[in-house]
């Protein structure tokens, strides 16, 4: 018999983990869940964890406990710790959570019917096998918490760079490319349903390889295609990896008007010794090189960033040289980090956090507030200018303007009466905060 079970997902972390969320509907969705607004009233809530900083793991604990209460209320709820940190603290998450009653790691979404069997009948369950192979191509994910607009489309799952900070590696497993036949078939499929943006997804999207019986596709190849299904499709990409930025994807960017005029290129320090000592990869100079290659060829694109402070060994002249690149770039906008020790990541075994936390918390402090200036610097060269902004809804601010995004990925909002979700609106930017373009609808 047919039933229809509640399922509540709660989404910590990165984009990546909001895509995943996706896909567990969507396998979910054959199993005669769907997915509800309010964990209140749900039947199996499932938190998708992120371990990438201690500050997201420590949110879920803080979520777990509250689940207590709602759980004593209604002793038939079931609650699953998905995602990362499933991976990372199987065994910690049943011995210190009651509550919790099903673990499961990022390659083990299929399994989860299979669980939720196990636990309806009382038992525990957990799967944290990692996969060589799972992409979850064959999944269409169900898109419960879209704008109907802009949706995000996985590519690619794992990573295998190693950065000596980065818990990644080992909670996501070896990197794979997804079919892109079925990558193209996705977005085709959103464009038809209405969606505008689409943003390609994966740890280091730009090292995207997939290669079958002679056939291959690399990134470049594989972004151009989804631009070319139709010119009316803005198309996005995260996170890129400095030392795979090829001159080739640049080019193929600056051939497709609608490929965004948007990088986020992490850089993370901006010092040759930090670097090598976080396993990045690249120089300094490096990195420089690849911005002027962006600037040369797309002059309009904005560069945004992640930036750590006070990694193992920084020293202020480290630091120093973080500031200067940041101004040499100059980024537009930029997700910005003390360092924190995670636990099995190569840092944690061969360094010492040795930069005092005062020490960090000041380096921060200067690295935000200058970055402050140099997005409201970025956003006062836009007054006067004259973008396409995709429309996305009213403005939270105020009922009467709407909000929506310029090629730049600029948050822009502006009075209009007649621009609706999902058209594309020419706005004019008369005024400015470090973070949000202001202007008016221009015909
Ligand atoms: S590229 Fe580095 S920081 Fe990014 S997921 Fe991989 S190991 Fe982590």
């Amino acid at each position: 018999m047919k039933t229809d079970k509640k399922l509540f997902i709660e989404t910590y972390g990165c984009q990546m983990n909001f895509s995943d969320s996706e896909i567990v509907a969507s396998i979910l969705s054959e199993n005669d869940f769907s997915t509800v607004d309010e964990a209140s009233s749900a039947d199996l809530i499932l938190i998708n964890t992120c371990s990438v900083r201690d500050k997201a793991e420590q949110r879920v604990w803080k979520r777990l406990k509250e689940l207590r209460a709602m759980k004593k209320k209604n002793p038939n709820l079931k609650i699953g710790v998905i995602g990362c940190m499933a991976e990372r603290l199987k065994d910690q998450l049943f011995e210190t959570e009651a509550v919790v009653d099903l673990v499961a790691g990022p390659d083990a979404y299929r399994d989860l019917p299979s669980l939720i069997d196990a636990i309806t009948s009382g038992q525990r369950a957990a799967n944290i096998q990692l996969s060589i192979e799972e992409t979850y191509e064959d999944v269409e994910p169900v898109r419960y918490d879209s704008n109907g607009i802009s949706a995000f489309i996985s590519i690619m799952r794992g990573c295998e760079n190693f950065c000596s900070y980065c818990v990644v590696p080992f909670t996501r497993g070896k990197e794979r490319s997804r079919n892109p036949e079925t990558i193209l078939n996705e977005a085709e499929r959103l464009f038809n349903e209405g969606y505008r943006e689409i943003t390609l997804l994966g740890q280091n999207v730009n090292s995207y390889h997939w290669e079958q019986d002679g056939d291959s596709m690399d990134f470049p190849r594989l972004l151009a295609s989804v631009a070319e299904i139709n010119p009316l499709l803005r198309v996005r990409f995260t996170t890129s990896h400095p030392k795979d930025l090829s001159d080739k994807l640049i080019e193929t960017i600056s051939l497709h008007p609608n490929i965004c005029r948007s990088i986020h290129l992490a850089v993370q320090s901006g010092s040759t010794s930090v670097l090598e000592q976080m396993n990045r990869k690249y120089t300094r100079e490096w990195y420089m090189n690849r911005i002027s290659a962006i600037k040369a060829l797309l002059p309009d694109c904005a560069i945004s960033t992640d930036i750590i402070a006070g990694f193992c060994g920084e020293t202020d002249k480290d630091h120093q040289q973080t500031l200067s690149l940041m101004e040499w770039v100059p980024f537009d906008y930029a997700f910005m980090f003390k360092y924190s020790v995670r636990s099995g990541t190569i840092a944690e075994k061969k360094f010492t956090d040795d930069v005092p936390e005062a020490v960090k918390a000041e380096r921060l402090k200067e690295i935000i507030s200058l970055q402050q200036k140099l997005s409201l610097r970025s956003n006062k060269k836009d007054i006067g200018k004259v973008f396409e902004v995709l429309v996305e809804g009213v403005s939270k601010k105020s009922v009467h303007s709407m909000m929506g995004r310029n090629s730049q990925n600029k948050v822009v909002v502006f009075e209009s009466s007649t621009s609706k979700p999902g058209e594309y609106t020419l706005v004019k930017i008369t005024s400015c905060t470090p973070a949000t373009l202001i202007g008016e609808h221009v015909n």
